[in-house]
């Protein structure tokens, strides 16, 4: 049986707990065989880990890898493509806006002359007809007549 807790001996170790965290999981530690066995193998591969020797380096390395690094990335994407994918993009736009300006004055063609008169009318005032006597919007317009005289 797996148990869940074996996640927890890393942060244990690098005294990555709270303290009631920590005194749990020490008490789990007593109970627990699989956690202690854990415990033990993590604590002898970082003891191996810290005597290892330490190697420099050699002079230069950084900047050959970053130059190689960037060598790799020029010859996977020449400057060519980017700008050439930027004419397409645009090419593309323009097409659809002219398409666009194209149907919209075939659908529209012969129509707009009709449309015009139609608008200048809707705006004029002459489509509404004088408030009938003894109607609501009859005897507002009184009211504000008569306070308007005054
Ligand atoms: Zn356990």
């Amino acid at each position: 049986m797996n148990c869940p807790k074996t996640k927890l001996i890393s942060a244990y170790l690098d005294n990555e707990m709270r303290l009631r965290e920590k005194t749990s999981f020490e008490a789990h530690l007593q109970d627990c065989a699989q956690c202690g066995a854990a415990l033990g193998e993590m604590r002898s591969l970082r003891a191996a880990f810290a005597d290892a020797d330490r190697h420099q380096a050699p002079y230069g390395f950084a900047a050959r890898v970053m130059a190689q690094t960037e060598a790799l990335e020029r010859k996977k994407s020449p400057w060519f493509v980017p700008l050439f994918i930027r004419f397409a993009e645009v090419a593309v736009l323009l097409l659809v806006i002219t398409v666009g300006i194209l149907a919209g004055k075939v659908m529209t063609n012969g129509r707009s002359t009709v449309n015009t008169e139609n608008i200048a009318s809707s705006l004029s005032l002459d489509l509404f007809d004088a408030t009938p006597p003894g109607s609501l919007g009859g005897a507002y317009l009184a009211m504000t007549e008569v306070s308007n005289e005054k």
